[in-house]
């Protein structure tokens, strides 16, 4: 049997661990894809760490990572779209195509979708086997590093285009690789000012590379001033919450316009009470994002990096994937924006 490297989590503790293990065997509708560049999400970290929510999901041993490039390898006798050499990204839910949802074409609402690196083996090894529903068809004019980013400006640009963005002032709690990407994803759509808030100056300073208009320390800093400062009378017309901290969705209902609209993407892990009556009263649309739209997200973002749009200040380190307790340990210390880890030689 052929092996191959993969980061593994093999024992319910925490760590990580470089193991041999197969190489995955395709079924008939299965791509199979050889791994050049990965990038670390916090999902990524929670499994390392293994908390209470690694803990309740992930069946050890498993494979995980999720936001992957590489090129086909193999694939099954039904695949006829594909070819050897490839350049593809893949999509890490897999929806079950079979629910009201996935029957509708709205499949990253399907109800019994399994996530990569989750509940089905990752990526971060040096080959994944995915179903030809999950591959996506890169654009080889696109850096490879941006390619690998995919999966995660995928939940930016789901979130930040949830409403119109065409002259709009938008508020974004956090300022993680998500609100970056975000923050730049607004610009390119049309915003007027791109307001960021966290609590973290070395990630607020790459927000500002990626097209912030104001950054709002808010250990110091208050987002009313900001409003003020930029001449602003009546509050955010779209606040995007990528914190998962329940004061920054505090902040958010205190900033924004009446009629102002809320993407939460942020998971805050807990049960977090907020005035109902502030988003009764002030008329405010409030949408929770999970993943990325099938694969209207995957095009939106293709066509604006073709367009323009540049995430790359975003992308802070690269290491080898031998070096992956490094990659973890920038990550942990949140002096990180995307880290990205190479399973094959340049
Ligand atoms: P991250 O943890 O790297 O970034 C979160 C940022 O929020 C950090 O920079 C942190 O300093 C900042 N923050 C903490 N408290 C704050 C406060 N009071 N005000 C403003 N900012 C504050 O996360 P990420 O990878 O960028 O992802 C963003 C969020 O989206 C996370 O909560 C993550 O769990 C979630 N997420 C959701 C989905 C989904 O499908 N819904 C997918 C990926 C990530
Ligand atoms: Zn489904």
């Amino acid at each position: 049997m052929e092996t191959m490297k993969s980061l593994v989590k093999k024992r319910p503790e925490p760590g990580l661990w470089l193991d041999e293990v197969p190489v995955p065997s395709i079924g008939i509708d299965d791509v199979l894809i050889k791994v050049h560049k990965t990038s670390i999400c916090g999902t990524d970290i929670h499994i390392y760490n293994w908390d209470k929510w690694a803990r309740k999901t992930i069946p050890v041993p498993m494979t995980i990572g999720h936001e992957f490039v590489g090129t086909v390898s193999a694939i099954g006798c039904n695949v006829h779209d594909f070819k050897i050499g490839d350049v593809v990204s893949g999509e890490g839910h897999v929806a079950c195509g079979r629910c009201r949802n996935c029957m509708a074409g709205r499949r990253h609402l399907c109800w019994k979708t399994q996530g990569v690196g989750v509940n089905r083996p990752g990526a971060f090894a040096e080959y994944i086997r995915m179903p030809i529903t999950n591959v996506w068809y890169c654009d080889t004019k696109i850096p490879m590093d941006v390619l690998c980013c995919f999966d995660p400006l995928g939940n930016a640009t789901h979130t930040a285009l949830s409403f119109d963005a065409l002259g709009e002032d938008f508020l974004i709690t956090g300022a993680g690789p998500i609100g970056c990407m975000a923050t730049a994803v607004a610009r390119h759509a049309g915003a007027r000012y791109v307001v960021v808030a966290d609590v973290n100056p070395y990630r607020l300073e790459i927000a500002k590379r990626m097209g912030a208009t104001v950054t709002v320390d808010t250990r110091s800093e208050s987002i009313k001033e900001a409003q003020k400062k930029l001449g602003m009378k009546e509050g955010f017309d779209v606040s995007l919450e990528m914190s998962g901290n329940p004061e920054a969705m505090q902040s958010i209902l205190t900033n924004a316009c009446h009629g102002g609209r809320i993407a939460i993407l942020g998971i805050f892990g807990q049960e977090t009470a907020i005035n109902w009556d502030m988003v009764v009263f002030n008329g405010l649309t409030i949408k929770g994002v999970y993943g990325r739209e099938m694969y209207r997200t995957w095009y939106q973002m293709t066509s604006m990096i073709q367009s323009g749009l540049d995430i790359t200040p975003v992308i802070t380190h690269r290491f080898h994937y031998t070096e992956y307790e490094k990659g973890f340990e920038v990550m942990r210390s949140s002096l990180s924006g995307k880290v990205i880890l190479n399973w094959v030689d340049e």
